[in-house]
């Protein structure tokens, strides 16, 4: 088991630095003790860096968690016992937290307005994508959109991550917002996204800890997905 630093609360999203050991060196990957790299996964994309050693370096080109956390390494690879330091890209990381917080505003809004639910969203670091359904955005509503998040980023809304049993959460949230009930039963503890005031979603991706970090958003365009399926492309600044 590979601890992620991010994952206890908002100030580990700021981590970009770590010591770690090599618990075990594959192939191509390596798996760490602890780690403060985000693997890819819930349409955040994974983070890239550099893993250092005895004077060495090489680079952490993916890193993927299908079971365990395997940073995906180009070069040459540091041994299983062998302690090394971890520098994430701090650039892409923290484009990736300002966008996947600005997703969770708009997937809020969204459902507050028209009571659509998000149904697929895609992080990148200059534009980003989030689905809902069942919906069919006129053009006012996108500017409505727009205007009533960025009313929560100029709000400047403090961000928390938490630990909450799903059964607590059931009882003060819509299930249907945080796409609750299409979470396996069998997961009963949540790591809880919070914008203040607005928002409450169960999310293990990394987030801002302020709305007030976030660039206006600027929505580009919608496109329509299927029968009332509707893909909103945003951006940033
Ligand atoms: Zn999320």
């Amino acid at each position: 088991m590979t601890e992620l630093l991010y994952m206890k609360n908002i100030e580990g999203n700021y981590i970009r630095e770590f010591d770690a050991t090599v618990v075990k060196s594959g192939d191509d990957y390596v798996v760490l003790d602890r780690s403060a790299f985000y693997p890819e996964g819930g349409g955040q994309p994974s983070d890239t860096g550099i893993i250092e050693w005895q004077g060495r370096k090489t680079d952490v080109v993916k890193v993927t968690k299908k079971g365990i956390i395997k940073h995906i390494i180009s070069g040459e690879k540091p041994a299983e016992g062998e302690e090394v330091h971890g520098v994430i890209n701090w650039d892409m990381r923290y484009a990736h937290m300002k966008m996947h917080t600005a997703q969770h505003i708009i997937s809020g809004v969204v459902y507050d307005m028209y009571r659509a639910r998000t149904v697929g969203n895609q992080i990148h670091a200059e534009y980003s994508r989030v689905d809902f359904h069942p919906v069919n955005f006129s053009a006012d509503d996108l500017r409505k959109i727009e205007e009533r998040c960025n009313d929560i980023i100029r709000k400047r809304a403090p961000v928390r991550i938490y630990e909450e049993s799903r059964s607590s959460l059931e009882q003060r949230v819509n299930e249907e917002r945080c796409n609750l009930d299409l979470l396996p039963r069998s997961i009963t503890t949540l790591r809880i996204v919070e914008i203040e005031g607005f928002d409450v979603c169960p999310c293990a991706g990394t987030h801002v800890r302020n709305t007030g970090e976030i660039p206006p958003i600027t929505i580009l365009k919608k496109e329509g997905k299927g029968k009332e399926r509707e893909r909103i492309v945003y951006k940033l600044g």
